[in-house]
């Protein structure tokens, strides 16, 4: 069949584009339809979304015949089938407790977007189900820099970055002292994922030692739902009415991180999922490596001219300009430096710098760097002195 008729909605790519987020709002859809009642509707709608891309005779017909891809292989998905995104086409949304599994969390939400053709997502989605990690910064940014004064801006991001959660009284009074601007749709109760409930009837949340938002709680286990903030614990009830369920680390990795405490569910706030993903997590590494740099003894502006990109920094005459990127899918970095290629220098943090091959292999004339590479550059810029 010639191009003309069939048109771009029968390139493959286009096709697979189309699946993944659809396939991630009704997984999404089917974990919460006890609690909503129309998710099973959503579940029916991305099946339609699902059919269309698959074209008549072939993939799932019914919404549970969509569910039970679902826990299986996305490469299963005939539109999938054989692509050359062998990441997303390894990813399992459904695990057998039905719940998202930590690669829904980390890998498909990058890939989710507004699904063509259908209707908005309903209130109840999280915006990472739905909108484009991008659509979610922009949206963020463009309430913090009402105004366009850089100081209050730089100022209110970085609040957000550093005080994700907390207790709603706290929150409120440092919002009113320092006169940042809150998040827009401000600050949600704890998501229910992420609550632990004691036999007594309290209910406990604990902050991720690296990011500061509430970490996923499953059965005993809790841990952040990023998972290069690597921590895991297990959690013991706690033994007296007077004290709090505690928890102790099982995972092998860096011993330095403070152990987090149990805070009460009620009257505590955070804020939404999709701008911890899009805009908390990034920016910790932002300020991390901003911090760092500036032991070495650089000055380092923070997202200079309204967000033009990450890091403005000055070491004796010279001056670099970097933009961070964190994402769990090289793939998907990759199609994103494409289709807007960077004005700035990329640097890949520490969690990421096994990424730095595979993106000079794809993208030959990108200026990227690592951050351990970075710093030894600006160390050396500063010995010149
Ligand atoms: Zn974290």
């Amino acid at each position: 069949m010639t191009r003309w008729l069939t048109g771009a909605r029968d390139d493959p790519a286009e096709r697979a584009h189309r699946v993944v987020p659809a396939a991630l709002r009704a997984a999404y859809a089917w974990t919460v339809r006890h609690e909503h009642h129309d998710a099973m509707r959503e579940v029916a709608r991305m099946t339609g979304v699902v059919m269309e891309a698959h074209g008549p005779g072939h993939g799932p017909t019914t919404p549970i015949g969509l569910i039970s891809c679902l826990r299986r292989r996305l490469g299963l998905l005939p539109a999938l089938a054989g692509g050359r995104n062998t990441e997303i086409s390894q990813v399992v949304l459904l695990g057998s407790d039905d719940r998202l599994t930590p690669d829904a969390y980390d890998l498909a939400c990058e890939y989710a977007l507004p699904v063509h053709g259908a209707p908005d997502a309903p209130q109840w989605m999280p915006t990472w189900t739905w909108m484009h990690a991008d659509q979610i910064r922009r949206h963020t940014f463009k309430t913090l820099m009402d105004g366009r004064d850089q100081e209050r801006y730089v100022a209110s991001r970085r609040f957000l970055v550093e005080n994700p959660a907390g207790l709603r009284s706290e929150l409120g009074e440092l919002i009113a002292e320092s006169g940042v601007r809150p998040p827009p749709r401000g600050y949600t109760a704890i998501p229910s994922g992420h609550v632990h409930r004691s036999p007594d009837g309290r209910s406990w949340w604990w902050p991720c030692a690296v990011c500061h938002w509430p970490m996923a709680v499953a059965g005993t286990t809790v841990r952040c739902r990023h998972r290069p903030h690597s921590a895991v614990y297990r959690l013991t009830e706690a033994t007296t009415a007077a004290s709090r369920p505690s928890l102790s680390r099982i995972d092998e990795g860096r011993p330095r991180l403070a152990r987090p405490v149990a805070r009460p569910t009620a009257d505590s706030l955070c804020v939404d999922s999709g701008i911890w993903r899009s805009v908390v997590v990034p920016g910790v590494s932002e300020l991390r490596v901003k911090r760092s740099l500036e032991e070495l003894g650089a000055t380092v502006e923070l997202w200079p001219r309204l967000d033009r990109y990450d890091l403005h920094v000055r070491a004796a005459d010279e001056e670099f300009t970097v933009d961070l990127k964190e994402y769990h899918s090289a793939h998907r970095l990759i199609a994103d430096l494409r289709s807007r290629p960077p004005e700035v220098r990329i640097l890949l943090p520490k969690t990421h710098e096994h990424q730095l091959e595979t993106l000079r292999t794809a993208l030959p004339s990108l200026r990227v760097t690592t951050e351990t590479k970075f710093c030894t550059e600006v160390r050396r810029a500063l010995r010149t002195v």
